[in-house]
């Protein structure tokens, strides 16, 4: 947030200020009367929000380049967040706008916003005003996050809107019920209202959007795919800090498209859905929630594929006197500083902790089951004239995007059909170890016997290092069992340790969801599928009409953006409502058959991978040894896949009769 440096703003001494706020009906914002907070407390002086510095408007048909000073607060009264300020004398924009009110769409470094224009007053500057999403980052928005805001909130303690005092009701009925609030999530909430619905609810159990990125706040936490790539390609971000985003900046990111798109009212927050189920005489989802029930005709689960955290079953672990957590749950009031600190596993984000805390324990144990490829990481700081042409001319950074999109696709032969050409990239990642490691035996310890790409690739320039200091011992063979203060390996080393972190992962292969979904026949999806999930496209799956499930199985990637996937499934997923609506029926159901064939596909392309061929056993396969993870083929093969329904692929369900009299909206 750009507020004006010393917290009072230009405007303050300006005689029109009081008309520029439209909360107050006389037009007066007495000094006394400082605006009110969310939590109903007034803000102090200098309190509040703001901008000030360069901005594009578009108004009258016309870009304009300007200077602006803005300022903000919530307004109790309406319960809107109002915006207001000044547009710098621009002689061009004067003679545009006139003395007419005219609306235009203010563009800043922070954000976008509709507004209006007034006309210039003596000094040629024109009046700003706006309500609700401001086009700068609000105390609202950028307040203070971490595991408190982030925390499961009792049913109605969510604060859907910024101000919002009480949540609002969960409604009885909808089109389309949405599950999370993460990229897939908010993704088919802005796609629904792209295409003119509006009768859509998310229901998100935390209390804030960003799924996978408000949760995994711990010490490192980063994207592996560039920023560019990783965001919607429809709400590009001109300014990410950093070629490879941290948590913070795309938790940050997906709070501001949320703004921007006005999804905040169709979510609820604390809403867990603990069951969901077909009713078929009333061809529609019953949902219960943990703010209540509803009924929707379409249910997207965009629940997460890596959102519940995955703990092994360590014998003696309930003994452990000492702190334990998951990486996903990170402990901020567990100070590590000269802590004895036990990491085990090796997945990303084991490798992302490792570095950030080495340096603050007095010692790390690494329980590793298996070593993991370790690539450079390329990362960088985006410059800012980077970002001014991003901003100013976003083809610039659509090009940089399309780069980085063909750069990551031109790999994916090397994961589904010749892992032999990973060679070269394996080379490069011994050299990495042995530039970063002089110790033989520990980079011995640390070279994996599987080819590369059979486990996820990491990346890091400090993980090795870290893993050299003197404080760190990495321990093969993983954790055995816990004996008070006490950890035994498998290899039967002894190592006393104060607090143990699980860096061990998720529940990918059982899709914790599935045991609260029930379909046609009454039973759970987990039921039906046994160990092993397979959908039609990755999305819909018999005997569960109008269930789509974002990132459901074989949509995983190992080379490219999930976020690619998730679009290519929204588009997919709102062509399915399309086919509803013109086929006039209540409901679709995949055929068993068009979803074998789909399957048969599936397997027939994993032969060749370098996830069945590779020699490792990773977190993509399932107990028998079959991969329902990832798909075996380019993004561009999955968009094709997925351009639109086939409708010889579904049943249909005819719809009520009163359906059919139109009481769809
Ligand atoms: C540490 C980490 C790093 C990653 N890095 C990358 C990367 O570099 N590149 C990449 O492509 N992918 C990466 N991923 C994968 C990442 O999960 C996806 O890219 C993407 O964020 C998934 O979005 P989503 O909306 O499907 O799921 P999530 O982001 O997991 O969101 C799911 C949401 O559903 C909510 N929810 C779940 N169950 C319920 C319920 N019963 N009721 C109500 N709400 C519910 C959750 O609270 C959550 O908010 C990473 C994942 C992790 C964990």
């Amino acid at each position: 947030m750009a507020a004006h440096p010393d917290g009072a703003h230009p405007d303050d001494a300006h005689p029109d200020d009081a008309h520029a706020d439209g909360a107050h009906a006389d037009g007066a914002h007495p000094d006394d009367q400082a605006p009110y907070r969310r939590d109903g407390t007034r803000a102090g002086p200098g309190d509040g929000d703001g901008y000030a510095g360069p901005a594009t408007l578009t108004a009258c048909e016309t870009q304009f380049a300007v200077e602006v000073e803005l300022r903000g607060h919530f307004q109790p009264i309406d319960g809107r967040y109002h915006w207001y300020g000044r547009i710098a004398a621009h002689p061009g924009l004067s003679s545009a706008v006139g003395s007419a009110r005219t609306a235009g769409v203010l563009t800043t470094a922070e954000g976008s916003a509709p507004c209006e224009l007034s006309d210039p007053d003596p000094w040629g500057r024109i009046r700003v005003t706006g309500t609700s999403t401001p086009p700068f980052a609000t105390e609202l928005t950028a307040g203070p996050r971490g595991p408190a805001a982030a925390g499961w909130l009792p049913a109605g303690a969510a604060q859907e809107a910024p101000g919002a005092g009480t949540p609002a009701a969960l409604p009885g009925h909808v089109r389309v019920a949405i599950i999370g609030a993460g990229f897939g999530g908010l993704g088919a909430g802005i796609r629904l209202r792209e295409s003119g619905h509006t009768d859509f609810v998310i229901l998100e159990r935390a209390g804030s959007v960003g799924g996978t990125w408000r949760d995994n706040s711990y010490p490192g936490c980063a994207c592996d795919v560039p920023s560019h790539l990783y965001s919607f390609s429809f709400a590009p971000n001109p300014d990410w800090p950093h070629s490879f985003s941290r948590q913070r900046e795309i938790w940050d990111y997906l709070e501001a498209v949320t703004d921007r798109r006005r999804l905040r009212g169709h979510i609820r927050f604390g809403a867990e859905v603990l069951s969901a189920r077909w009713d078929t005489s009333a061809c529609q989802w019953h949902l219960q929630t943990s703010r209540g029930d509803l009924r929707a005709d379409v249910l997207i689960s965009a629940a997460g594929p890596l959102s519940e955290p995955a703990l092994p079953d360590i014998p003696g672990l309930d003994g452990f006197p000492g702190e334990v957590f998951h990486s996903a749950r990170w402990n901020h009031d567990c100070d590590l500083a000269g802590k004895r600190v036990a990491v085990v596993g090796t997945v990303a984000s084991a490798i992302q902790i490792t570095p950030e805390t080495q340096p603050e324990v007095s010692r790390l144990v690494l329980f590793q089951r298996t070593p993991a490829w370790v690539l450079p990481r390329r990362d960088r700081r985006i410059t800012a004239p980077e970002k001014w042409l991003y901003r100013h001319l976003p083809p610039a950074q659509r090009l940089a995007r399309l780069g980085i999109y063909l750069s990551r696709e031109a790999t994916v032969g090397a994961f589904v059909k010749r892992p032999q050409i990973l060679r070269g990239a394996q080379r490069m990642a011994l050299r990495h170890l042995e530039r970063s490691v002089a110790d033989p035996a520990l980079r011995a310890k640390l070279t994996p016997d599987y080819v590369m790409g059979c486990k996820r690739i990491l990346l890091s320039n400090d993980y090795y290092r870290a893993l050299a200091r003197p404080n760190v011992e990495v321990v093969t063979g993983g954790l055995a069992k816990v004996d008070g203060y006490t950890l035994i390996a498998q290899d039967g080393t002894a190592h006393d340790v104060d607090v143990i972190i699980f860096a061990t992962g998720f529940h990918a292969t059982d899709m914790p969801i599935a045991q609260r979904v029930h379909g046609v026949a009454g039973a759970t999806l987990a039921q039906t599928w046994g160990d092993d999930m397979r959908a039609l496209r990755g999305t819909t799956i018999p005997g569960f009409p109008n269930l789509c499930l974002v990132i459901g199985p074989n949509t995983g990637l190992g080379h490219n953006s999930m976020v690619h996937i998730i679009e290519s499934q929204l588009t997919y997923i709102l062509d399915y409502l399309r086919t509803l609506d013109r086929a006039g029926v209540a409901a679709l159901d995949a055929r068993p058959a068009a979803q074998d064939r789909w399957c048969a596909g599936i397997e027939r392309r994993m032969g060749s991978t370098v996830w069945a061929t590779g020699g490792c056993v990773s977190w993509y396969l399932n107990a028998a040894g079959r991969n329902p993870t990832l798909w075996p083929g380019s993004t561009l093969r999955f968009r094709r896949a997925t351009r639109r329904v086939d409708p010889s692929e579904y049943d249909t369900i005819p719809a009520r009769e009163t359906d059919v009299m139109g009481a769809h909206p």
